[in-house]
């Protein structure tokens, strides 16, 4: 591990400043990712800014929303008693992330942030775009098993790995940030970004920007969600699909749809289209296989992910089954 200057500010200001002076300055809260990636070499900041001394680790109302700090815990989020009530799904996605022993260190602005899980960006041997800009991308033609039939380029094809931020995007979540210009806030769907030519870059936070929390707008889907994830192994891996879904149904109609998929994008992807299909229509295995093709338009599979355009579809069937009750 390369040598790195650390600082551990008390007052939002003076992270913010420490953030500014140095372009190569990293956060850290819970370090559940970002020291991996320290060790293995694959990103050597010059300065850590400890966050942990700054109090953001509120749940709490906000008027119709509830604000959850950006340094609250995976697993105190998920148990907590306002999350549990009114945000169900977002605790389901936190539960399917991780482990219990990571859900205690790794905070809600970190699990937004955690990088790419592409077995290429971890192996500091081996071609790759997002860590070393113009190097290539060794997934392209290698093997691609995990990765991203949506929203692609031809630099970078890797997926993001969060599922809590799957949750999120589906339930219109904001996320309010500080910076060197002031505060801002930034909608969920806007936060991640689609590879393009820079892959380096996962989110549009500017440089010195730090998360301070994020806001969930009071919505009726409190009891017909769902978050499903299939992945390799029960206890604890990344997804190859997720799907967050979340109806409100009156009388086997539904109202209204909230439908986001993870494992398949380099953002969490979620499915505008597939949600206006389901609206004003009874709450059936049919209408669920119909929102699955709408929402599979545009998706293209490489060498080893061929199975994704199956099991994407199928998951979406079965997580808006699971959420409605539909036997
Ligand atoms: Fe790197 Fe992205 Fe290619 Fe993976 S998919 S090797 S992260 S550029």
């Amino acid at each position: 591990m390369n040598q790195f200057q650390y600082v551990r500010p008390t007052k939002q200001k003076a992270a913010i400043d420490a953030l500014a002076k140095d372009a190569n300055a990293q956060i850290i809260a819970g370090g559940t990712n970002l020291i991996d990636l320290m060790k293995r070499g694959v990103m050597a900041p010059q300065k850590l800014v400890d966050i942990n001394k700054l109090p953001l680790n509120k749940i709490e109302r906000d008027g119709s929303n509830t604000r959850i700090g950006a340094l609250a815990l995976n697993g105190v989020v998920a148990e907590d008693k306002l999350v549990l009530e009114k945000h169900p799904l977002l605790a389901q996605a936190l539960n399917a992330g991780a482990s219990a022993q990571l859900r205690n260190m790794a905070t809600v602005g970190g699990n937004m942030l955690q990088r790419t899980r592409c077995h290429y960006f971890y192996d500091t041997a081996l071609p790759c775009n997002k860590r070393e800009p113009g190097s290539g991308c060794g997934a392209l033609e290698g093997f691609n098993r995990m990765h991203a039939i949506f929203g692609f380029s031809d630099k970078c094809i890797a997926v993001h790995p969060s599922d809590m931020s799957v949750a999120l995007v589906a339930l219109d979540a904001t996320v309010l940030v500080s910076g060197p210009k002031g505060d801002r806030r930034i909608p969920f769907i806007d936060f991640h970004r689609l590879p393009g030519d820079t892959p380096q870059k996962d989110t549009n936070l500017e440089p010195g920007e730090l998360i301070t929390a994020v806001d969930i707008p009071d919505a009726p889907f409190t009891k017909n969600v769902h978050y499903l994830k299939v992945r390799e192994r029960a206890s604890y891996a990344f997804a190859l699909v997720s799907v967050a879904a979340a109806l409100n149904i009156e009388n086997n109609t539904i109202k209204d749809a909230r439908l986001a998929m993870g494992g398949v994008a380099h953002k969490p992807w979620r499915l505008t289209e597939a949600e206006k299909s389901l609206v004003g229509k009874p709450a059936t295995e049919e209408t669920f296989r119909q929102a699955a093709e709408v929402a599979m338009r545009g998706a293209k599979a490489f060498k080893y992910n061929q199975y994704k355009l199956k099991l994407a579809p199928n998951s979406i069937v079965q997580a808006l089954k699971t959420a409605a009750a539909v036997a």
